[in-house]
């Protein structure tokens, strides 16, 4: 029998009581909040709500036949956070090899082995690219001493830290107005193919490296690449176990419970309002994690809101969305002898697809097609050890006409999500699983509406706020929002970016003395 651990959690709240804190989103930002605020404040009332059924958000795991699919691959290094928190979570650390990733042109394919670890990668990139090894090794010392200095910086400066900031961490105030690929540029790098497996790193936003903040993309590769794990178990082992400390600590939980209205007097947020449910929940505070389209537009009112920061609004951009084939395979297929048990296995058209893909995406098309994709496939069973299973993850994807043929047309969203699922099989098939279309026992295909269902993002984003340079650092939209006590931690995505969301909001609330204003963690 499977046991999904998110099923075990159930909601603890009792009705009228006025809490301190309520936190709306039960995902890795609402759980790290609610532990982190438990943790300095210990006895105050704390209500995290949901929506869902189960807490975790995107981060989850679900049953389909005899098999457990799961949306995530990648556990970062957050061990700091996690200790900090007490999440006692029983983790594999990948060594070795942390990306194989194949590049399609035709019937050309080059194959990479991206290394565990910055200092090997940038051995690895060497060898390969013997002529540019000086500026491969001055990129990466760059770019590993551009993340410690990250950890200098102050979320919340006062005026002494924005004094010293230059000094300390000048390297992210150059960085904060720049590109991923000016940053490529910066270093001279002018060799295609070494350039194409740089480009890996923007990818993890879902955006073209000219788009991609240089700050982004250098810290997805450093916070992933350094030390990469997984759970052991199931994803959802993961929120499940930070939802059942947090009750333990006597944190509330209400699931399935959509917040429809947070309410909003004399320009101070009060408290919430559960759709169906005439009553306000009251509270000191309010942080919202969910889409902040959603958040500031549908619960809380343009009404509220000074023009300045609806106009804000209207510019924000949300990031694209993604198309997931997950498969249950039958017993004789052997993963570990095909060699995919790496954190990621990406299969692409190489340079110049992104920017197609996102170009599509900003036009509300899809401009996938054999000469332009970019997909990973991840093998979760080869860690669980359970039936055989793989998950075909492709990004960036726009919403398209997915929630329309979903709400009016069901017959022509099944067709498309087969004919899509069926190509990048094909793909799959060709180049890591031979006779994969044989193989498929079980098969569930998430589509940018299935994303937006269940996270409650209109547009199925899955990278929050795109974080584009002209949308990153003090341009992105604040954590302390221009309404009193309500707040919104959105900085990053990710479970690194949540996790640190947390932090810095719970900071934030407590007047920087739980971690000193610092961006990432360094506790007083
Ligand atoms: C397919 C996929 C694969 C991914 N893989 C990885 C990976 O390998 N590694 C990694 O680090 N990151 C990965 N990510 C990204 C990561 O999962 C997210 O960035 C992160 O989990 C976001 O957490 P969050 O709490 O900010 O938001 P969410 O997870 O979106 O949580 C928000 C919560 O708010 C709830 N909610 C929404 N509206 C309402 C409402 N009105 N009332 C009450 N509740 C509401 C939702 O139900 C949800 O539970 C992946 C994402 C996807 C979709």
């Amino acid at each position: 029998m499977i046991n999904l651990k998110k099923d075990e959690i159930k909601s603890n709240y009792s009705d009228g009581q006025s809490r301190d804190l309520v936190i709306i989103g039960a995902g890795i930002t609402g759980l790290t909040t609610g532990l982190m605020w438990l943790k300095n404040t210990h006895d105050k009332k704390t209500l995290i709500i949901d929506k869902n059924s189960y807490p975790g958000g995107y981060i989850t795991a679900y049953q389909r036949g005899d098999y457990v699919f799961e949306t995530t691959q990648l556990f970062p290094d957050v061990i700091d956070i996690l200790d900090y928190l007490d999440i006692d979570l029983n983790l594999r650390e990948f060594e070795g090899t942390y990306m194989r990733s194949l590049v399609v042109r035709g019937d050309e394919v080059d194959e990479y082995r991206i290394p565990v670890g910055p200092h090997n990668f940038a051995e690895y990139l060497m060898e390969l690219f013997p002529e540019d090894a000086k500026k491969v090794k001055k990129f990466i010392d760059y770019c590993i001493d551009l993340f410690s200095q990250v950890r200098k910086l102050k979320a919340f400066p006062n005026l002494k830290d924005m004094i010293v900031t230059p000094f300390v961490a000048p390297k992210v105030l150059v960085n904060l107005n720049r590109s991923y690929s000016d940053l490529l540029d910066k270093f001279g790098f002018t060799n295609l193919k070494l350039r194409e497996v740089l480009e890996t790193f923007n990818a993890f936003s879902g955006l073209p490296p000219d788009q991609t903040s240089s700050i982004i993309a250098t810290g997805a590769m450093m916070a992933s690449m350094t030390k990469s794990f997984r759970t052991w178990g199931y994803f959802d082992e993961f929120p499940a176990t930070m939802s059942k400390l947090f009750q333990e600590r006597g944190g509330e939980m209400r699931l399935s419970a959509p917040v429809e209205e947070i309410v909003v007097k004399d320009g101070k947020a009060i408290g919430v309002k559960i759709a169906g449910d005439d009553s306000v929940i009251r509270a000191d505070k309010v942080v919202t994690t969910i889409d902040p389209m959603v958040a500031m537009r549908g619960l809380v009112g343009d009404e509220h809101l000074p023009k300045k920061y609806v106009k804000r609004l209207d510019n924000t951009l949300m990031s694209p969305s993604s198309f997931n084939v997950a498969l249950g395979l039958d017993d004789g297929v052997d993963l570990k002898e095909l060699d995919l048990d790496y954190p990621f296995n990406v299969i692409s058209t190489g340079l110049g697809s992104m920017e197609k893909l996102y170009d599509g995406f900003l036009n509300g098309v899809n401009n996938i097609s054999k000469d332009c994709f970019h997909a990973a496939v991840v093998c979760p069973s080869l860690t669980t050890g359970a039936k055989n299973t793989i998950t075909i993850n492709v990004v960036p994807v726009a919403m398209e006409n997915w929630n329309e043929w979903r709400k009016n047309d069901k017959k022509r969203y099944r067709e498309e999500k087969e004919k899509l699922g069926d190509f990048f099989i094909d793909i799959v098939e060709k180049h890591f699983i031979p006779e994969l279309s044989r193989c498929v026992v079980q098969k569930d295909i998430s589509t940018p509406a299935t994303y937006a269902r269940y996270s409650g993002s209109p547009t199925g984003s899955i990278f929050d706020m795109a974080t584009t340079v002209d949308q990153f650092g003090p341009r992105r939209l604040p954590m302390k929002t221009p309404i009193e006590n309500l707040f919104q931690p959105k900085f990053a995505y990710g479970i690194y970016g949540a996790m640190v969301n947390g932090l810095q909001v719970t900071d934030l609330m407590l007047n920087c003395t739980v971690n000193d204003g610092n961006s990432l963690l360094n506790p007083r």
